[in-house]
């Protein structure tokens, strides 16, 4: 005999999730009569309004915001603490140090700081070592997303030789089997300042690397080295992948290195003296506000490019026009920019003109039309008239900052 088995009573099921609404029949499908929801088989099946519920959290603005890590709405629930949610790898008794030196232009991790931190993390995983940075102060949350398991603050130096005094100290303490570095204007020279002072191998400019091979350029070509790696490296811009697993938890170093007593300064580097946005070279500038053809009022986007300090850019359409010179054009055949922000206002983003965004890091978009190329490639868009965003941008700016802009 088999066994008996309830059978559904659909519109029973559907008549106790009706809820009151204005008038009109509504239904809650989240709401079970006979608790969470169980497929045939028994097992709990997912309930994704539920699950949005607890992603919702109110932003700073006061809109409902999801966020998808799930912590935030999670922690509002009161359904887990965060400890318990986010996974973070720790790395405790590590069997060998790789340091990282990153450059942290204005205290934050760039691009490049990232992929080196990720070529650091190939070589330190390829056994069971742990990847240490040595920098002035920097938000640990973005260092540990970026795969550091231990953080050594270096003192401020305008000496550079004093730098190099503290991180040889360093390298004495920890005994690291690598140092990596950025091939970045910093990065370089201090990468050759610690060959000269340690009398360390050094290999620059690296394009792929793994834990017993380095591919680097050599003349015209790329020469690979098979063996054993030098200890100190730099690594290429935009070679190698950063890290994207889980983030790693900074834990403490057993032992602190100690301050080197340092030799007076031969020589100092002064601080840097920014160049002025409105007429820097395009291809440098690290934040360029674009017209495209959606700009119809010029005037207000010049006064918005400079309460910005930012550096004007234009489509090729634009430039054409005559609305902006030809030596704001980016794009393919105008300028390819290497800015960690650029703002697009009314800018379709053809693929011509995406090709100047190659190095970009935030790209944020002003169009009315919401299934633009550009608002594809951006991480930040507003769909909106870009005449009605311009001053309403320059009046928060005024609010914030004064008539001077941000
Ligand atoms: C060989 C070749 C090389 C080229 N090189 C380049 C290059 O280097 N650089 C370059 O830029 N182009 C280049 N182009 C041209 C390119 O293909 C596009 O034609 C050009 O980029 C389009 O410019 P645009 O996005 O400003 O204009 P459109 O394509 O007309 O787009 C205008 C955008 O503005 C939006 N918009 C309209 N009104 C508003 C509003 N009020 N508020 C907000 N948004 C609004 C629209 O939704 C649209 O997305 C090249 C083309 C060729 C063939």
């Amino acid at each position: 005999m088999s066994a008996l088995r309830l059978r559904r009573d659909p519109r029973a099921e559907r008549a106790a999730r009706l809820v009151p609404g204005n008038g009109r029949l509504r239904y809650d499908m989240s709401a079970t009569p006979e608790g969470p929801m169980t497929s045939p088989s028994g097992r709990l099946r997912r309930d994704p309004r539920a699950e949005r519920q607890r992603l919702l959290t109110t932003g700073r603005d006061g809109r409902a915001r999801l966020v998808r890590s799930g912590l935030v709405g999670q922690m509002a629930a009161g359904a887990a603490s965060p400890a318990s949610v986010v996974k973070k790898i720790r790395v405790e008794q590590p069997e060998f140090f790789i340091i990282v030196v990153p450059d942290l232009p204005e205290g934050r991790l760039d691009r490049t700081d990232r992929q080196v931190l990720g070529a650091a993390r190939k070589l330190a995983d390829a056994g069971s070592g742990a990847v240490v940075v040595v920098g002035a102060t920097v938000d640990e949350a973005s260092l540990g997303q970026a795969g550091t398991d231990r953080f050594v603050p270096l003192s401020d130096h305008s000496d550079p030789e004093a730098r190099i005094t503290e991180l040889v100290a360093v390298m004495n303490a920890l005994s690291p089997r690598y140092v990596l570095l950025p091939e970045s204007e910093e990065g370089a020279d201090i990468a050759r300042r610690l060959a000269a002072r340690t009398g360390l191998g050094l290999t620059v400019g690296i394009e792929a690397l793994g834990p017993k091979q380095v591919i680097r350029p050599c003349g015209a070509g790329r020469q690979e080295w098979a063996g054993d790696l030098t200890p100190l490296m730099t690594l290429a811009p935009d070679r190698v992948s950063a890290w994207e697993g889980d983030a790693h938890e900074i834990l403490p170093l057993e032992t602190m290195p100690e301050k080197p007593v340092l030799a007076p300064a031969r020589m100092t580097v002064g601080a840097l003296q920014s160049a002025d946005p409105a007429t820097m070279n395009l291809g440098d500038a690290p934040f360029v506000v674009s017209a495209g053809r959606g700009v119809t009022d010029f005037t207000a986007f010049r006064s918005t490019v400079r309460a910005l300090h930012a550096t004007p850019g234009a489509s090729r359409v634009v430039c054409d026009n005559g609305d902006m010179p030809r030596a704001t054009q980016v794009g393919a055949s105008g300028t390819i920019l290497d800015a960690l922000c650029y703002v697009a206002l009314g800018i379709a983003g053809a693929p011509q003109h995406l090709q100047g965004l190659g190095r970009v890091e935030h790209v944020v978009a002003v169009n009315t039309d919401l299934h633009a190329a550009m608002v594809a490639r951006a991480g930040l868009a507003i769909i909106a008239d870009a005449q009605a965003v311009m001053p309403a941008l320059c009046a928060v700016l005024a609010a914030e900052y004064g008539e001077q802009g941000a």
